[in-house]
């Protein structure tokens, strides 16, 4: 299994892009869909054309920003329909509003507007905390975390390996213990200031230290943020 950063910043960031991974397992994971896809993709040298499966962690602006111009891209140049992975509340939020974006299509020769439906779109498939979703050989494993909007983390397991990622979460040592931990590879977010929705770039290093987890990485940094711990590097590849 094989990882890349696409972005590794917070929402606000100056520095860095909207924190996104791409997960390469027996398909190529897209998690989250930030702002400036293409272009960071093209800078990394990925084709957009071997992604169509995403999945969507919260409908926060720096994790979906730039979904509806992925969907069109995969509709009117690619004509490929991907799959989009979410949560059921996530997906009754977000389902309205992107059928309204897709409530039509161009029939006649352009003359004529025709009703579409989100399902001629991309395919849905639901992630629920209960039940992991085995997928071709990768299982992904989800589990809630405390943000403003209903978020979780997420586990990929593929060969024997696994990658867990917090998303954007408070410092929650259940979390860690009971999902994280045993990971071969753990991204974690991290911000330089106490947020009651984000993590405390010390509480966590303290915990780290303290339970002696050395697989941790971090990622949804602001640009002050500075720590013992390892940064992921945007457009690294990293083997886990
Ligand atoms: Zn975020
Ligand atoms: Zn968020």
């Amino acid at each position: 299994m094989r990882l890349l950063p696409l972005g590794i910043g917070n929402a606000f960031s100056i520095k860095y892009n909207n924190t996104s991974f791409l997960v390469e397992t027996d398909k190529k994971y897209l998690i989250d869909v930030p702002k400036n896809l293409r272009k960071t993709l093209d800078k990394y040298s990925v084709d957009i054309k071997d992604i169509n499966d995403v999945i969507i962690t919260h409908y926060h602006a720096d994790h979906l920003g730039d979904l509806e111009q992925f969907l069109q891209y995969k509709r009117w140049v690619e004509n490929e329909k991907p799959t989009i992975y979410t949560k059921q509340e996530i997906f009754d939020v977000i389902e309205p509003f992107y059928s309204k974006i897709f409530d039509n299509k161009v029939s006649d020769n352009g003359k004529r507007l025709e009703k579409q439906y989100l399902s001629e779109i991309f395919d849905y498939i639901e992630l629920n905390p209960e039940h992991p979703l085995l997928n071709g050989g990768t299982k992904i494993e989800i589990k809630d975390t405390f943000h403003t909007v209903p978020t979780f983390s997420v586990k990929l397991t593929y060969s024997k390996r696994s990658l867990a990622n917090s998303s954007d979460t408070n410092f929650n040592p259940d979390l860690l213990n009971n999902f994280l931990s045993g990971s071969d590879f753990i991204i974690h977010e991290a911000c330089s200031y106490e947020d009651p929705v984000h993590t405390y770039v010390k509480t966590l290093e303290e915990y780290v230290e303290k339970n002696k987890i050395n697989n941790i990485h971090l990622a949804h940094i602001d640009d002050n943020l500075e720590s013992s711990l390892p940064i992921l590097k945007e457009g690294k590849w990293y083997d886990v």
